[in-house]
């Protein structure tokens, strides 16, 4: 008889400092009728795309398993998750394992807060294990996950991502899915070794391709790769959040026998806290990162907003770096997406050709830091209209379809601003060019983002200049206030010792 497979895809990374509620309609962004999908539609939108479901799916189909999906649901990073979507979205993935099954994959962030859970994930797996306490559960996850305790006692097999930007989500669930096959099989029999460092590290540090990370992320990849553990992963932990798991980890799959994973996991760990130094980033004034930008040869410098970075819960309408652009005289510029309806409205009103001033941006103020927010008038001819769907062709998340909603083109003769209505970030040249916009062409491109940008944008950019513009994703830990953390915690002790 068949195998009966569960697989469920339920993401956020939750900035608790975000002002940006995240009700079930921010799961659906895209999607008709806004509602999460499940069964056919879930596997017809995710199936074959470089996410973690699709290679759940495609391992179902290898194995000749029925599939159920109970639930699909990625939503873009902002504030804690409403209760009520936590429910709805919980509760189909536990009636489905209730239903009785053979095996549970799940692929889910790892760093998602609710309005009564600062631990989404661990409360979604205790409730799974409340039903089904030996079901074999394979956990694949974000590098930027917060590990807890529930989490790792309740999965069988949990793998994260090694790259950063995430270019191997469909190979994490791989690798978790193979690992849980084998399980299944009775070829092997998993351990989960573990542990943590008390430490923050900024996510400006987290390229994997770079150091200080490069070594650690080098040798865990190297240790699977040689079968020394089944998987190792290390997870940098996601430094916006007030809850008391963060900080980074590793986690080794041992087969039976401990001794090997532990002593990696020992010497990853520590690897990490002898570079902590390394992992933070000093904050440079905006206004000396643009100077420093016009001393550039060439072009496009990308300019990018770290600040305001919508896929880590930024509002995606903070104008300081815009408006600081303008003031030192930059030009041949295409910049956004910056989120604003309202401005879209008037564009899509005026239409086509016409001149129009608006009030752009800084339409949500950001209690946690204090700030309020502040628009950008702004005077020019509405360039294009556009519905914000593209395709996106880089690395990361490729062959999957984006959606910024209504979109439209203000350009006023320095900048090309592309203007957006639902909040997305640009990783992908497919953000510029389905609006018309060249990006090979222009001198400066100024976005919002952290790391992702790397997949689309660094191939094509002669020169990156970081620029620490204020908002809910500053690098700047000193402007939040941490009252749920552990201390002592680096950097924010920085005298601290283990
Ligand atoms: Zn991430």
């Amino acid at each position: 008889m068949a195998k009966r497979f569960v697989a469920a895809m339920i993401k956020h990374e939750t900035n608790t400092f975000s002002p940006i509620p995240t009700p079930l309609g921010s799961f659906a962004v895209g999607y008709p009728g806004g509602r999460p999908l499940s069964g056919r539609a879930a596997i017809d939108a995710y199936g074959g795309a470089n996410i973690g479901l699709a290679a759940y799916i495609d391992l179902a189909r290898e194995e000749g398993a029925e599939l159920d999906v109970p639930m699909a649901a990625n939503a873009a990073p902002s504030g804690p998750v409403s209760d009520d979507a936590f429910e709805r979205m919980a509760e189909p993935v536990v009636a489905a394992v209730r239903k009785g099954c053979d095996a549970l994959f799940l692929d889910l962030h790892g760093a998602m807060v609710t309005e009564s859970h600062d631990d989404g994930e661990g409360e979604l797996l205790r409730r799974v294990r409340a039903v089904a306490p030996d079901l074999p559960i394979a956990v694949s996850l974000d590098f930027h996950t917060n590990m807890s305790r529930t989490m790792v006692e309740s999965a069988t097999v949990m793998t994260g991502y090694c790259t950063y930007p995430h270019i191997d989500m469909y190979e994490t669930a791989a690798r978790a899915g193979r690992t849980l096959s084998r399980t299944l099989k009775g070829e092997i029999k998993p351990v989960i070794v573990w542990g943590k460092r008390p430490m923050l590290t900024h996510t400006l540090k987290q390229g994997h391709a770079v150091q200080p990370l490069k070594d650690i992320m080098d040798r865990a990849v190297a240790a699977e790769r040689s079968g020394e553990v089944l998987n190792a992963s290390v997870f940098g932990g996601f430094p916006m959040a007030d809850i008391p798991h963060v900080g980074l980890t590793a986690i080794l799959m041992a087969d039976r026998e401990t001794r090997a994973a532990e002593a990696l996991r020992d010497s990853l760990l520590d690897m990490a806290w002898e570079r902590r130094a390394d992992f933070v980033y000093e904050v440079e004034p905006l206004a000396a990162s643009i100077t420093h930008a016009k001393t550039l040869d060439g072009g496009p410098i990308v300019l990018v907003d770290h600040g305001d970075n919508v896929f880590s819960g930024g509002t995606q309408d903070v104008m300081e770096t815009v408006a600081e652009s303008f003031r030192q005289g930059l030009t041949d510029m295409a910049v956004g997406p910056i989120w604003d309806p309202q401005a879209v409205k008037e564009m899509v009103k005026a239409g086509v050709g016409t001149k129009v001033t608006v009030k752009l941006g800084g339409k949500t103020s950001m209690p946690a830091l204090g700030l309020q927010g502040q628009p950008l008038e702004v005077t020019g001819t509405v360039r294009r209209i556009t519905d914000g769907r593209y395709k996106v062709t880089c690395p990361m998340k490729t062959g999957l379809m984006m959606d910024h909603g209504a979109s439209a083109v203000l350009d006023t003769g320095a900048a090309e601003i592309l203007v957006c209505s639902e909040r997305m970030e640009a990783f992908d040249l497919g953000v510029f060019r389905h609006a018309g916009i060249e990006p090979t062409a222009k001198r400066y491109l100024l976005i919002k983002s952290r790391q992702h940008f790397r997949a689309g944008f660094e191939p094509i950019a002669k020169h990156i200049v970081l620029l620490s513009g204020p908002g809910v994703t500053s690098s700047d830990y000193g402007l939040f206030r941490f009252d749920n953390v552990p201390r002592p915690l680096y950097p924010l002790d920085r005298a601290m010792t283990l």
